[in-house]
C-alpha cells in the first residue's frame, strides 16, 4: 500500500498523490509515525526546578527541556499536553526528584551562562 511520506496516510494501490498534502506517495507500508518521545518518569516524585515566565516562557522551557534530554534527564512541561492555545504566562519545568539537583545545575550553566556571578 502506498503511503504519504509527509503525513503517513495510507492509500489504496493506484493512488499516486496524497489527497491531504499533495505529496507523491511512496510504495510500501508507512513506518511508525514519528511520535513525541514520552519521557519515562516512572513513579518518581516530580520536582519543579524552574518556572519560565514572560513572552518567551514556552520557548525557554522547550530549550531547557532539550538541554536536559540531551543530558539524559527526562522532564515534564505540563502545559504541552493540553490543547489549550491560551497564552501561557508561567511554564513550570518538572524533573524527577533524583535528577533535580543535576538538572538545576545544568540549566544554570546553560541558561544563566554569561551572567555575572553574584559577588560574595
Ligand atoms: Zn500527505
Amino acid at each position: 500500500m502506498p503511503y504519504c511520506p509527509d503525513c503517513f496516510t495510507e492509500y489504496v494501490e493506484g493512488v499516486a498523490q496524497c489527497a491531504d498534502c499533495g505529496t507523491a506517495l511512496v510504495p510500501g507500508s508507512p513506518p511508525e509515525p514519528p511520535r513525541r518521545k514520552v519521557a519515562d518518569l516512572g513513579n518518581s516524585e516530580l520536582v519543579r526546578i524552574r518556572v519560565f515566565s514572560g513572552g518567551t516562557a514556552q520557548m525557554d522551557a522547550d530549550l531547557a527541556r532539550n538541554i536536559l534530554e540531551t543530558e539524559g534527564i527526562p522532564c515534564v512541561l505540563p502545559g504541552e499536553t493540553s490543547a489549550e492555545v491560551l497564552p501561557v504566562l508561567d511554564v513550570p519545568l518538572f524533573v524527577r526528584e533524583e535528577d533535580a539537583e543535576r538538572a538545576t545545575e545544568l540549566l544554570k550553566s546553560y541558561l544563566d551562562e554569561g551572567e555575572p556571578l553574584p559577588s560574595e
